[in-house]
């Protein structure tokens, strides 16, 4: 048996910048993982999306080549390599962690863990007592009655980052986040992509607005989509999958993506018998990340917050900071940052024009067209930045869509969490020319001075 200050039982996102944030502040840590330390994230999430983005990105750029008198042709990917590099960047990264972990002081257990105490968790027939328990097994990709994952012909986002090589045509069910960046993988790939979501729109849970404007881009990129029609049977052949609809219609691909979200890993560890509060799997919290055992807490994509790393990291440091009494400030999530790492993007901070409403907020709004921003046009992106604002007050919502907006988040967060109004930041002169600086374009227009604003 051994004793620690805090016990971590997963070692994504949340676990270990919870993990890195306890060592920093002196306390004893055991940190479990069954797997890779860094967790989705680094191995299955982020960081694997976005090499394979990029590298679509490179590959656009070179059947755009000469649009800008550059003499490149685009003869086709090269999977391997494109691995090679992608497992490149996580190999350096989950190196770089595995350093920072032992360089804390922090103890590394590999193996599975349960909880089979409140205050201890038993991996490999070792036991690991804390003063605190901190859950943080993060989740899994979901599918759907009827739809059987091979990893071959029907997929999840765990074996579409690790492919060897470009299917001819791909359905995707579900347009979230992680369905739109691997279509716009894909489509960039030169794969034939189809997107089916139940609901009306694409990146649902954004803005209206930037879902119609990232529709208009897709379409314009040939990417398809069938929007609010459901699911009903998947049927694999030798050689093809076929998706049929509630309505009837079909749809034959070589591979079928499921991206219908992610579920918590909760089943099984112990939880619900040491007298954890849960619901649909999700272990509930207060605004602490305190579980309804004193002494046991729960991170990341396990509590239903926002499936985000960054929100992991923040809960991670805000339970570190809570158990060594630093009174941490709660999350306040409306002002976390989000994006959709596709071509182009969208992001976004705040709330949606709908939610403000449905709060009670006399809202105002207003649209900068990327059209007017020399940078945009330099990249031959279009898009918007959109704000909403309660009416001679702060800033509510701030949406955007286009090449690098996600970039703009940084600004875009500041003005948000700290109740900026659009005439607070309208004197801040922007460089000229950036993107950001249709950030400083957009204020000055809602504060009613726009430059090089239409209409
Ligand atoms: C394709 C994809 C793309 C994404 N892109 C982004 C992005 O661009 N930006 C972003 O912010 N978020 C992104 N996410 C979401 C992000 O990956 C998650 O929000 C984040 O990884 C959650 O961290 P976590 O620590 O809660 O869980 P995880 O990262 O899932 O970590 C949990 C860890 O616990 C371990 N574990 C589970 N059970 C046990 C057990 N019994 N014993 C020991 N260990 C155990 C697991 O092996 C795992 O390593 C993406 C996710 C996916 C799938």
């Amino acid at each position: 048996m051994a004793e620690f200050d805090l016990v971590i039982l997963g070692g994504g996102s949340g676990g270990y910048a919870c993990a890195l944030r306890s060592a920093q502040l002196g306390k004893s840590v055991v940190l479990i993982e069954s797997d890779k330390l860094g967790g989705t994230c680094l191995h299955r999430g982020c960081i694997p999306t976005k090499a394979l983005l990029h590298a679509g990105e490179i590959a656009d750029n070179s059947r755009e080549a000469s649009h800008y008198g550059v003499n490149a042709q685009f003869l086709s990917m090269d999977m391997p390599a494109v691995n090679t590099y992608k497992d490149g960047v996580v190999g350096k990264l989950f190196k770089g962690l595995q350093g920072l972990v032992k360089s804390r002081g922090i103890t590394f257990v590999e193996g599975h863990g349960k909880l089979v105490a409140k205050n201890t968790v038993e991996v490999n027939g070792e036991k690991y007592v804390g003063k605190n328990v901190v859950l943080a097994t993060g989740s899994y990709a979901r599918t759907l009655p009827g739809l059987e994952i091979d990893g071959k012909r029907i997929m999840t986002s765990d074996h579409a980052t690790a492919l060897d090589y470009v299917p001819k045509s791909v359905i995707v069910l579900g347009g979230g986040v992680i369905g739109c960046e691997f279509a716009s993988v894909w489509k960039s790939f030169g794969a034939e992509v189809t997107i089916i979501e139940a609901l009306p729109h694409l990146v649902a849970l954004e803005d209206e607005s930037s879902s119609k404007l990232l529709e208009r881009a897709f379409r314009k990129r040939g990417i398809n989509f069938e929007l609010g029609d459901r699911f009903k049977t998947a049927k694999v052949s030798a050689d093809s999958v076929t998706v049929t609809l509630e309505n009837g219609k079909e749809f034959t691909a070589d591979v079928l993506l499921v991206a219908v979200g992610r579920g918590p890993v909760s089943s099984n560890l112990g939880y619900e018998e040491q007298g954890v509060t849960m619901e649909r799997g999700y272990v509930i919290v207060n605004e602490k990340c305190q579980t309804s055992v004193p002494g046991i807490w729960a991170v990341g994509d396990l509590i239903p917050t926002l499936q985000l790393a960054h929100v992991g990291f923040g809960e991670g440091i805000l339970v570190a900071e809570e158990i060594a009494g630093l009174n941490p400030r709660p999350i306040n999530y409306d002002g976390v940052p989000r994006v959709t790492y596709s071509d182009p993007e969208v992001a976004s901070v705040g709330l949606t024009t709908a939610v403000a409403k449905e709060r009670g907020h006399d809202v105002v709004e207003l649209n900068y067209d990327l059209a007017g921003n020399g940078k945009a046009q330099i990249l031959g992106t279009s898009g918007s930045i959109k704000l909403v604002a309660e009416k001679n007050g702060p800033v509510l919502g701030i949406h955007m869509v286009g090449a690098r907006v996600g970039e703009l988040l940084a600004e875009a967060q500041l003005i948000y969490n700290w109740e900026a109004s659009a005439t607070d930041v309208a004197p801040l002169i922007h460089a000229h020319p950036t993107l950001s600086e249709a950030m400083g374009e957009a204020h000055m227009a809602l504060a009613g001075k726009p430059l090089h604003a239409h209409g």
